[in-house]
């Protein structure tokens, strides 16, 4: 079984991704084999705990409150109603919950002590559960990780020089911060990025030498092919070749061998046959459930007749990592500190930002 390597250059990624097709599929593939089963894919089903009015200006996201994208936004959902769901997302196969919370951090207070409440009430279920809420604290991460947290996601997005391009009200470096955060306590990372947001094949590559460096590498990366919103700043963006997308996934296998590839937003432009080619390539997780935060997503039942078609079987939960323990809001070792930490605001200007807030203004 070959080292993880964490020296990962720009130069030797772009020699990956810009192999000839079938032998960049032959030695991903070939990579996948040896540290993971080529038949079992791992199944999350994400929710949207907590949907729109957030306050950053991520040129993709249609929860971001400053542009005009007919997106419902709720409040903080409730432990029952996030139960139920977990119940039924268990029932559809998904040994993992990931919550997502629009929000640009986490704030000491009773909303965390909610969400770190279904973090509990997921982990008793026997399901994975993580969490996106945005950059958080080192005391914030522990307190998730005595819930019981198994995953936190925090995606890099891009390079960190189309980073700027994209958003304004942070910096590349809060995102490594957090990580390293959450590298403090035992859950695990999440972190990966888009392709299709106008990058250069530079800046793919420079997405995967900032994951790969890390050490350790993410346990899981989400590999989403943008999907274009109307009133977002990228709603005109065409829409990435399936092409580009198994070659991301291919050459995100062969240098992170360890890490579960996930196919996240962007699988309802694909077909059966592109997504088999991406699982062929080293994708071995993907998100179910009809929504994807506010994005489409093919349903439950289209899944699992993909998974019969092509005799996938689901992960089961606690596969790669054990179960971590809950401890009680009563017995916890934590308090909230009320921390106020000054994460960056770059506020630079991004016209085409600038032109979709304008434009929802009118
Ligand atoms: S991606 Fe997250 S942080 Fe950015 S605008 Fe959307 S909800 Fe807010």
């Amino acid at each position: 079984m070959s080292e993880t390597r964490h020296n990962w250059t720009k130069q030797e990624i772009l020699d990956i991704y810009n192999k000839p097709f079938m032998e960049l599929l032959y030695e991903a593939a070939t990579v996948h084999r040896k540290h993971h089963d080529p038949n079992v894919v791992q199944v999350s089903t994400l929710l949207s705990v907590k949907t729109g009015g957030c306050s950053e200006d991520c040129g993709y996201c249609p929860q971001a409150a400053r542009y005009h994208t007919n997106i419902e936004g709720n409040d903080l959902m409730s432990v029952q109603q996030v139960k139920a769901q977990a119940l039924r997302a268990k029932e559809g196969g998904s040994s993992r919950v990931c919550m997502g919370a629009a929000w640009r951090n986490v704030k000491d207070g009773e909303e965390f002590d909610q969400v770190l409440e279904m973090v509990r009430t997921i982990n008793k279920l026997d399901m994975e559960v993580c969490c996106t809420l945005g950059m958080l604290t080192e005391n914030q991460a522990k307190r998730l990780a005595e819930a019981g947290l198994y995953a936190y996601n925090h995606n890099l997005d891009s390079s960190e020089e189309y980073y700027k391009e994209v958003i304004s009200t942070r910096g590349y470096q809060d995102r490594l911060d957090t990580i390293d955060n959450v590298r403090k306590t035992n859950v695990t990372v999440c972190s990966g990025g888009i392709i299709g947001m106008g990058e250069t094949l530079e800046d793919r590559a420079g997405m995967l030498v900032a994951l790969s460096t890390l050490n350790p590498q993410p346990e899981s990366t989400p590999i989403n092919a943008l999907v274009a919103v109307e009133g977002t700043p990228l709603e005109d963006q065409k829409p990435i070749s399936i092409w580009e997308m198994v070659r991301m996934v291919a050459t995100t296998r062969i240098i992170m061998p360890e890490t579960q590839v996930r196919l996240s937003a962007g699988r309802t432009q694909m077909t059966r046959e592109g997504q088999a080619m991406c699982f062929f390539a080293g994708a071995n997780s993907i998100f179910a459930g009809d929504k994807l935060l506010t994005t489409p997503n093919p349903d439950v039942n289209e899944d699992m007749e993909m998974f019969a078609v092509l005799g996938l079987e689901p992960q089961k939960p606690f596969t790669k990592k054990v179960q971590p323990q809950t401890v009680e809001a009563k017995d916890s070792q934590f308090e909230s500190l009320g921390e106020k930490p000054k994460w960056t605001r770059p506020d630079h200007k991004i016209e085409r930002n600038e032109a979709a807030k304008a434009k929802a203004l009118k």
